[in-house]
């Protein structure tokens, strides 16, 4: 059985009281004891015998399902993943499940009151219902919940709501429906959208993965920004739903908007199931059982819908697979993009991974003829390219990072009607507070970083650990009140945009802003209204979202990527500045894109100046092949942490000796104290595996593991193992 734990293996019992062999089947739930605890385990494999010996071995204590609730496909993927991640099956199979189903509920759609506003209760303010309080905050819950709110959902909010809901039904403002598993109730599903005529390139490429729909294959789509790859995969998906076969989509949790939801039903119908982090548990489960039980066509979801099992699955379809939030950077550290790969590849099922910014692995595959790339050229309909122009900033006196011909520009583009998106990857005020008089910093207490400035709360914020204090009014060192901010963040680019154009309203958009819900969407719909606006955000900014109106971007800082310790932060520059570029100018009207930068010759901005991505990727890839990093090598990250200073690094010389002897040629790499050695309290060092071939360096980390498990040294650390690590920290 696969018990959850971070033990890597499985565990032997026997049926529970009353129970027959004939009832049991692999993918069934058990309730078993565990030490002096009661799990719930998923059951893998039934054996007649055990090398527990018989006294020691103990009894199931009820069975919780009558069918799998995991079919045998999805355990055999969760076992190859557990295998090829290094982590504990325990952990794969079980945290793949709703959090209900791990929990030991019934693994049934329960049919039950859902209360949703009518079209009469859409159109009340709940401002209006001022001497109603209750009802005016039933009535605001219900428009956040356009899918309906049951029981469940609304005991969490309010004790005592049945007589207030009782008033809004009287009013005709409310309805009882029946739960629909998708984001919206049936009855609000708009009416079919029409598609549009193809041009060449995107039925080239609608015909190529529809001739491969009873196979395995991975097909590139590789087109810019607006070249009409969601529109390729709406035509494809319609002609696997034709063929009575499901679809799995899978989008970063930034780039799963309603609209692009909305999109979807608008074209396909009704049977949308949804998975993402903005649902309750019970929505979680009936989108997952609609999935499970084939009453769900499509699943849009984000990395872990991956593990929902979809019976009929026809195609898998990956948008924006260059992005990063497709790997998960805790705990199970699976990469969502290469296990839908191996999900594909075991269904035999064509798989479509789209990006305007493809990954250098993903190119790598295509030159190596593991996959086909599909190439979009064009922006589709009548939109046109932006143009792409370097600002030096080297020697020009910048206000708050904004350089004049900056500032001006913006000037022009909102005089002309335009709107402006200014971009820049760091919230907050400033990055540093310094004192004048003897140059203290301000550090957090448990991190090797600098705190920073955030001054709509007055605090100071570590970005690492999330702790936080109030501004020091004077210096702790020698009490001058000549205290400075060094550097701006979003919030002070804000603030001085404000103040200069005073006329136009600008518009934050980061992690901080839009905190509160509903926030964004009230800021996107400013935006979509189409006046000129100031838009000055971090990378949120960069994906999912249409901007039509936007006919300046402003990058202003694209230095921090050529200047990094981690190998992939070129790569992701490019990437973040085509993405950003990509907003402006959607629609009729041409943009224009300003960069800052102090290296205005470095080759590598002038490809992505031309929209050369592949020229820019082939240079990347040309510098990873020199230096003999993925994709030309493989790499497996064992990282270690712990409140003494030398216990990680000790741990890691170990387990290097212990590599050493099982596989004299691993190259191993460190250990090295991480780039931030100290973070949240705690000090921490890596250990770097690389090898020639991916195979091999499982078969040693697999035999690596066990031995690391029974290390004394390792009792005294918290340590992980991250296969195809992402970021080197
Ligand atoms: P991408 O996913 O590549 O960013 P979209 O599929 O969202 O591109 O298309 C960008 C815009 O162009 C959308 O408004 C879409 O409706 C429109 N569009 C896509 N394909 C066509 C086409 N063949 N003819 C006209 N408009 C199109
Ligand atoms: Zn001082
Ligand atoms: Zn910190």
């Amino acid at each position: 059985m696969a018990i959850p734990g971070p033990l890597r293996r499985i565990f032997d019992y026997l049926p529970p009281p009353g129970c027959t062999l004939a009832q049991l089947q692999p993918g069934m739930r058990l309730r078993v004891p565990f030490g002096q605890r009661q799990l719930v385990g998923v059951l893998l494999a039934i054996a007649d015998c055990s090398e527990v010996p018989e006294k020691k071995l103990r009894r199931a204590q009820a069975l919780l399902d009558s069918q799998p609730v995991l079919p045998e496909e999805m355990l055999n993927l969760m076992q190859w993943a557990s295998r090829y991640y290094q982590h504990s099956i325990g952990e794969v199979i079980l945290g793949s499940l709703p959090g209900l189903l791990r929990q030991g509920r019934e693994a049934e759609v329960r049919a039950e009151p859902l209360w949703q506003l009518t079209p009469a209760g859409e159109a009340v303010d709940p401002a209006t219902l001022r001497r109603a309080p209750k009802q005016a905050a039933l009535l605001q819950m219900l428009k956040d919940h356009p899918a309906g709110l049951d029981a469940q959902a609304l005991n969490q909010q309010h004790a005592n709501w049945r007589p207030s809901m009782a008033r809004l039904l009287e009013k005709g403002w409310v309805t009882i429906g029946e739960r629909d598993f998708g984001a919206l109730p049936l009855a609000n599903i708009p009416s079919p959208d029409a598609a549009p005529v193809l041009n060449l390139h995107q039925q080239a490429a609608v015909e190529t993965i529809g001739a491969s729909l009873d196979r395995y294959q991975c097909h590139l789509l590789n087109g810019i920004t607006g070249s009409g790859k969601t529109e390729v995969y709406l035509q494809v998906i319609q002609k696997v739903l034709a063929a009575g076969r499901q679809v799995l989509v899978l989008a970063p949790e930034i780039g799963l908007t309603p609209q692009l939801i909305q999109r979807f039903r608008a074209r396909l119908g009704g049977h949308i199931a949804v998975l993402h982090s903005g649902l309750s548990d019970r929505e979680r489960l009936d989108n997952w059982l609609a999935c499970a039980g084939g009453d769900a066509d499509v699943l849009i979801g984000t990395r872990s819908a991956l593990f929902t099992p979809l019976p009929a699955l026809g195609l898998i379809i990956l948008d924006e697979e260059h992005d990063l939030s497709f790997k998960q950077q805790d705990s199970f550290r699976y990469n969502a993009r290469d296990l839908a790969i191996v999900r594909a590849q075991k269904a035999g099922i064509p798989i479509v991974l789209g990006s305007a910014t493809p990954s250098l692995e993903s190119l790598h595959n295509v030159a190596q003829q593991r996959s086909q790339m599909l190439l979009l050229p064009e922006r589709a309909g009548e939109a046109q390219r932006p143009q792409l122009r370097l600002l030096d900033i080297r020697h020009q006196k910048l206000e708050q990072g904004l350089s004049a011909q900056l500032l001006n520009s913006v000037q022009q583009h909102l005089d002309d009607d335009g709107q402006v998106l200014l971009f820049l990857n760091r919230r907050g005020y400033a990055p540093v507070l310094m004192c004048h008089d003897c140059g203290w910093h301000a550090r957090c207490l448990r991190c090797d970083a600098h705190l920073t400035v955030h001054q709509g709360q007055q605090q100071l914020r570590c970005h690492h650990c999330g702790s936080q204090r109030p501004v020091n009014p004077r210096c702790p060192d020698c009490n001058s009140d000549s205290l400075h901010f060094m550097g701006a963040g979003t919030e002070r680019v804000e603030d001085v945009l404000a103040q200069r154009f005073a006329d136009y309203r600008v518009l934050r958009i980061d992690r901080d802003s839009t905190r509160r819900k509903g926030s964004l969407d009230n800021m996107l719909a400013e935006i979509q209204r189409g006046e000129p606006v100031i838009l000055v955000g971090t990378q949120m900014l960069a994906k999912g979202h249409h901007f039509p109106n936007v006919t300046l971007v402003g990058m202003l800082d694209a230095d921090y990527g050529l200047f990094s310790s981690d190998f992939r932060a070129s790569e992701r520059m490019g990437q973040l500045l085509l993405q950003v570029a990509g907003r402006a100018g959607r629609a009729e009207r041409a943009g224009e894109v300003l960069i800052q930068t102090h290296q205005p010759d470095n080759p590598l901005l002038h490809f992505l100046l031309r929209h050369d991505y592949e020229g820019f990727s082939r240079a990347l890839l040309k510098e990873r092949a020199e230096a003999q990093l993925p994709p030309y090598s493989h790499l497996a990250l064992l990282r270690a942490e712990s409140p003494q200073t030398e216990a990680a690094l000790q741990f890691l010389q170990q387990a290097k000796q212990q590599a050493a002897i099982i596989q004299p040629q691993l190259l191993a790499f460190g250990p090295l104290p991480a780039p931030m050695e100290r973070r949240a309290g705690r000090f921490r060092a890596q250990l770097l595996f690389q090898h020639h071939h991916r195979g091999e360096l499982q078969q040693w980390l697999a035999r690596l593991m066990p031995q690391l498990e029974t290390m004394k040294s390792a009792r005294r650390v918290r340590w992980s193992i991250d296969v195809d690590p992402m970021e080197m920290y």
